[in-house]
């Protein structure tokens, strides 16, 4: 077997000391196009990686095997241009999962690891709409993944919007969310955000124009993503890339990109089973009248009574019944 050297650094961080090594490496996968996988090994080299033999999980038949985000060992192929076989998959905490195609009973996985999940918004140019951002919510929770609510372009807001902000920020609070308020532009309250990213797996999606390509390129100074003229923004053309993307932190942590998918991820859900994903809704639905309450029109229903005395926010609640509406269309 080829035998690689692996360089080691000493103490004050000089690289001085080479020891002979076996060819396998460990690493992280950064984004998968097809049948090639681009592993991130510790040192921060990325390279070019097929699979080896099968890597099944057990119940789902997905159309990709390893996913971004993953943890695998993986063997030199070659070392210019850096390429490997991954021949390890180490266990899963979670992952995130959608439909290959509409009709397809094979899954695609989106990312997996993930520790948390950030929706970015804005409120204007392009407005996300609640309810966006509370189907977001609803999978996040499903997947048990904390969800967090980012604002961005707060130097576009007036005074109305800066309203509208803080009441959201407000709602969103009170159930147990963390928000940030964020302008990449002036580069407001970023820290704080960064604070939230560190040492973090986090995947984030967001509508096309919010600004995530803006972000990224913030936050990891030298990734040059390519963003949008406002104008654009809104078009989703056609070559738009799918992919997940997995983005190391210079400050600890990574972010995993997720363009062009809507929300994130996809959980089949019974009908009875949405309101468990509206915290405040759950909270509330124990004091109705009925067990199998759906908190849609039955008597004694205190989801219902709880929104007329505006402890729980209207708008959350016209989403709820929005989401619950969809997926009764769909499986009727
Ligand atoms: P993406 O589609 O979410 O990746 O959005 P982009 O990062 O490409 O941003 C879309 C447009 O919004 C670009 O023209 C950015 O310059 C602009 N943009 C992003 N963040 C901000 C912000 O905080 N304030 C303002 N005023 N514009 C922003
Ligand atoms: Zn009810």
């Amino acid at each position: 077997m080829q035998k690689y050297n692996d360089k080691i650094c000493n103490q004050s961080g000089q690289t001085s000391i080479f020891v002979k090594k076996d060819n396998n490496l460990e690493g992280t996968v950064k984004k998968s196009t097809g049948s090639w996988y681009y592993v991130e090994d510790t040192n921060g080299e990325e390279w070019a990686c097929k699979i080896k033999g099968k890597f099944r999980i057990k119940g789902i038949r997905t159309t990709n095997p390893v996913a971004v985000g993953d943890n695998v060992k993986f063997r030199i192929v070659q070392e210019t241009p850096k390429e490997g076989l991954i021949t390890d998959l180490k266990e899963r905490k979670n992952y995130i999962i959608r439909r290959a195609t509409k009709l397809s009973k094979e899954s695609h996985i989106i990312a997996a690891n993930v520790d948390q999940a950030i929706v970015m918004a804005s409120l204007i140019y392009p407005e996300t709409f609640t309810l966006f951002i509370d189907r977001f919510l609803v999978t996040a929770e499903a997947y048990r993944i904390p969800g967090i609510v980012l604002f961005n372009k707060i130097d576009l807001y007036d005074e109305s919007l800066m309203e509208k902000l803080e009441r959201l920020t407000n709602i969103y609070t009170k159930i147990g969310y963390q928000v940030c308020t964020i302008s990449t532009k002036t580069g407001e309250n970023l820290d704080q955000l960064k604070s939230l990213l560190k040492h973090r797996q986090t995947v984030i999606a967001g509508n096309s124009g919010v600004g995530k390509s803006s972000l990224i390129n913030e936050i990891i100074p030298g990734s040059n993503i390519k963003t949008k003229p406002v104008s654009e923004a809104h078009k989703t053309g056609k070559h738009t890339t799918t992919f997940a993307e997995r983005h190391t932190l210079p400050f600890g942590g990574c972010i995993i990109d997720t363009p062009g998918i809507k929300g994130f991820g996809l959980v089949d859900m019974h009908k009875e089973e949405i309101y468990h994903y509206f915290p405040e809704i759950f909270e509330a639905s124990s004091d109705c009248k009925f067990h199998n309450c759906l908190h849609k029109n039955e008597p004694g229903c205190n989801v219902k009574q709880q929104v007329e005395e505006g402890f729980i926010d209207s708008g959350r609640y016209r989403n709820y019944l929005s989401i619950l509406q969809d997926n009764e269309e769909k499986y009727r």
